[in-house]
């Protein structure tokens, strides 16, 4: 009989039946015919402990024995406390506000109204709209698909019910690029921000690296532009670190490779080390006192069911700490160093008549090519020498988990290169 589970993303009439995983352990999860795979994408990039992480499992075990749930309306709890704390201590100096919820895309909601209700609250109810850029992606839920581009994204047959925001350019100039090579990115959004800044209310962007939207990869001085713009133009920064922060760009989060503060930043993903789903939404001090009133219209509607949820935190606590214990940043580096050498390095990949672009950045390779069918069949191909590769659109990608060796990353960008070389052979494209 088959599953009575809608799959993600399937195309339904020619979707392939999904293998069941039945456990895990390190960079691998086991299937039910016995396989192993090696998983270069770390489950939607937030399984970055890998499988079954001891510490992990018992922080779970531990706080299931003590409490499971409680809602974070009128109550609080140690380990949303302890979180919220560690929160503001880790991430850019003024983040000082912590607002939990159950998922990415709920985490950018919670971000977005924030930032409409600062302005409404300040006095200026016309900055209700925002301003996102093109290959940006932030979440499925409705408004955020009103903020992913519109065009290349998933849901261009929703623009009938989506509100409408500003869109500016893809940043175009790459993570090495110095101050003169941003600055035709930077003067886009300053076109978009001279023309509309009495109706904006944010400007969101994934720092550092646009993730789902096509991994395109931008420079530091980019956010340092764009944060002197929102300055000027009376817009809130908001910082997009769902796919970026806990690591994935090198540092701990993306805005640190700039000294940025966001006004507004989300997290997920990576937070519980992909353990249970949370996002914590922080906000500044200066965002935060907007909401200090005496009205009604003060308080922040919004309070999702499992925010705080005390499995969620307390497993997130651990991650964190295992995290600055085990010298992650020291394992980035050495993966980076990796993926640098086998894919950067190869000339011979470069030089494909397939690939169009080879990236890297921190604990993240992609490889684009030209024309999307060069990838189809890539995922078995993979499968059979034991790696768990799922490309989208034009993109072959790995995020490894963290604790991923040098010889299991070298297996991932092995099975990479050996599609480009085997496409020249016929008999074993497929
Ligand atoms: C995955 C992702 C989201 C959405 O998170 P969900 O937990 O899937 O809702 C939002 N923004 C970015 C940058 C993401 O990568």
């Amino acid at each position: 009989m088959t599953s009575p589970i809608w799959h993600p993303y399937a195309h339904l009439k020619s979707q392939a039946p999904s293998p069941k995983v039945v456990g895990g352990e390190g960079p691998r999860f086991t299937l039910e015919t016995g396989e192993s795979l090696l998983d270069a994408t770390c489950s939607w990039w937030c399984m970055i402990h890998g499988y079954r992480h001891r510490r992990l499992v018992e922080a779970i075990q531990r706080q299931a024995d003590e409490l499971c749930h409680v809602m974070l309306g009128g109550l609080t709890h140690e380990s949303a406390d302890r979180l919220a704390r560690e929160l503001v201590r880790v991430t850019p100096e003024g983040l000082n506000h912590v607002f939990f919820s159950d998922s990415g895309s709920v985490g950018m909601e919670v971000a977005m109204k924030m930032a409409v209700q600062y302005h409404y609250l300040r006095g200026k109810p016309a900055k209700h709209r925002m301003l996102t850029l093109m290959k940006a992606y932030h979440g499925d839920t409705a408004g955020c698909m009103a903020v992913c581009d519109p065009e290349e994204g998933m849901h261009s047959l929703f623009a009938g019910f989506l509100p409408q925001h500003y869109f500016a350019p893809a940043p175009t100039a790459g993570f090495e690029a110095g101050e003169d090579e941003v600055q035709a990115d930077l003067d886009a959004l300053r076109g978009v921000l001279e023309a509309h800044h009495e109706k904006i209310g944010a400007l969101l962007m994934e720092p550092l690296l646009q993730a789902a939207g096509g991994l395109n990869m931008t420079s530091p001085h980019y956010l340092r532009g764009a944060r002197a713009l929102c300055d000027e133009f009376d817009v809130l920064l908001i910082f997009d670190e769902v796919a970026t922060g806990f690591g994935r760009t090198g540092k701990m989060f993306a805005a640190d490779h700039a000294d940025v503060t966001p006004d507004i930043m989300v997290l997920s993903k990576g937070l519980t080390g992909g353990y249970l789903g949370h996002a914590a939404t922080l906000a500044t001090d200066h965002v935060h006192d907007a909401f200090i009133g005496d009205s009604e219209l003060h308080a922040f509607m919004h309070g999702p069911t499992f925010m705080g949820n005390p499995l969620a935190c307390r497993v997130a606590l651990e991650s964190l700490a295992v995290f600055e214990e085990d010298d992650y940043l020291g394992r980035i580096q050495a993966l980076n160093d990796v993926l640098r050498e086998e894919l950067l390095d190869d000339a011979e990949l470069r030089a494909h008549p397939d690939v169009a672009d080879v990236r890297v950045l921190g604990a993240t390779a992609v490889i684009e090519v030209h024309d999307a069918e060069t990838l189809e069949g890539v995922a078995g191909f993979a499968r059979r020498q034991g790696v768990w590769l799922r490309p989208f659109g034009h993109w072959l990608y790995t995020m490894p988990a963290y604790i991923t060796s040098s010889n299991d990353l070298r297996r991932i960008t092995d099975v990479m290169k050996h599609w480009f070389n085997a496409r020249h052979v016929p008999s074993t494209s497929q």
